[in-house]
């Protein structure tokens, strides 16, 4: 395809370059031949939820993989969070970062816990583990760290913190699965980690999560938990949920599990080709990782400089009209919504590197339903807009004005 004019991108009246849009997060649907054969088996066996049999496999083969003790299937990764609260007997306050999908502080919230939001490092969008030593005080009993965009967090560092403070660690790695930090997969780190397989995630079983950890009593208490506190018929020794994963959603997990390296390569095809076409754009700076993480590229997160010619939020605008729904997570950033956002000491917070990430990202799509054409034709549209900034920015103010 021929780089477009300014003329032909959508804002200014040209047809939009993806008829059918293009997300962020679309799914990936792995061998549909499978998933028929596993329906049609658990409809056979009438065995359709309760750690049947497909859940049975589904939490051995994320064990396999991970090389970690214990993964106990959930229905998904916000419950999952809620039962790991209740399993780790947190109570008062527990550190989170502000810059991240607002699930984990709400899960906190929902239990009544106190989620105390703190500022991430500019580099690496997780949790700033100095920034959090500083917020301990005598009623925090966890932090609770993001690995945000599927990078690991700074573990060393947030281990150490949680070893010398005596506070519980707990990941939310819905991001995170397949990453791992220096040869250790995430699942490793911690009490426990919580993953997510959100359909929206790079591996989905439509809805549901998983929560990993080498602790056998946890993951016996978590067991229980998810399951109305039923240790056999009739016996109930526990405050428990219904957090079960059931089998239609295992069938789909399994399935896209046995995906996952062509996943990866996809999402590392597609991060290569960002890279290559964004590299002739210096007011886009594709994030990086470090050599020593391994981050399966789920999300390709863009920090659009303060100085470009068009700001992140002109140029989303721009790709929507393209049918490519591009994101500005997490806009506003915890801290700045409901409940939080009411409370005095949250409306009046400085998190600078926070509220600077949420002006400044903007997420595009990747994963199986993007190609590398599909990127090319991104980037174009992309660099079209810079290099006709008034033009487009003339264009996006007549749109508003209907
Ligand atoms: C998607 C997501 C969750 C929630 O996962 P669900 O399985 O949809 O409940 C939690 N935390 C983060 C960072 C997420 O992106």
């Amino acid at each position: 395809m021929s780089k477009p004019t300014v003329r032909a991108l959508a804002v200014c009246g040209g047809t939009p370059a993806f008829p059918a849009p293009l997300h962020v997060g679309g799914p990936n649907v792995g061998d549909r031949r499978r998933l028929h054969e596993r329906l049609d088996a658990l409809l056979d066996r009438r065995w359709l939820t309760n750690r049947g049999p497909l859940v049975q496999e589904l939490e051995h083969a994320l064990t396999q993989y991970l090389g970690v003790r214990h993964c106990v299937a959930v229905c998904n990764a916000t419950v999952g969070l809620e039962v790991a609260a209740r399993a780790l007997a947190l109570r008062g306050e527990v550190i989170v970062p502000a810059y991240t999908f607002v699930a984990p502080a709400h899960a906190l919230r929902w239990l009544g816990l106190e989620p105390i939001f703190c500022d991430v490092d500019p580099v690496t969008h997780t949790i700033d583990a100095k920034k959090a030593a500083a917020l301990v005080t005598p009623r925090t009993s966890a932090v609770l760290g993001v690995h945000l965009w599927g990078r690991p967090c700074d573990v060393d560092a947030l281990q150490a913190l949680a070893r010398d403070a005596h506070l519980r660690l707990l990941f939310d790695a819905a991001h995170a699965f397949a990453s791992a930090s220096n040869g250790t997969f995430v699942g490793h780190f911690g009490d426990l980690e919580v993953f997510s397989f959100h359909a929206t995630k790079f591996v989905n079983a439509f809805e549901g999560g998983a929560v990993a950890t080498n602790s056998d009593e946890l993951a016996e208490r978590l067991r229980l938990m998810i399951n109305f506190g039923f240790a056999g018929y009739d016996r109930v020794v526990e405050l428990g949920t219904n957090a079960k994963m059931s089998e239609m959603s295992a069938a789909m997990g399994l399935t896209s599990l046995e995906q996952v390296d062509a996943f990866l390569e996809v999402n590392a095809r597609n991060y290569q080709a960002y890279a290559r076409e964004l590299q002739s754009l210096p007011a886009l700076r594709l994030m990086t990782f470090d050599p020593g993480d391994r981050v399966n590229l789920q999300y390709i997160v863009v920090d659009v400089a303060r100085g470009a010619a068009l700001s992140r939020d002109e140029l989303v605008e721009v790709l929507w009209a393209e049918g490519v729904r591009a994101r500005r997570y997490f806009h506003p950033g915890c801290h700045r919504m409901e409940p939080y956002a009411r409370d005095p000491r949250w409306r009046t917070a400085q998190l600078g590197v926070t509220e600077a990430l949420c002006e400044r990202v903007m997420t595009l799509p990747t994963g199986t339903s993007v190609s590398a054409d599909a990127v090319t034709t991104i980037c174009d549209l992309l660099r079209t807009a810079l290099e006709h900034a008034t033009e487009v920015r003339r264009a996006l103010a007549a749109r508003r004005r209907g």
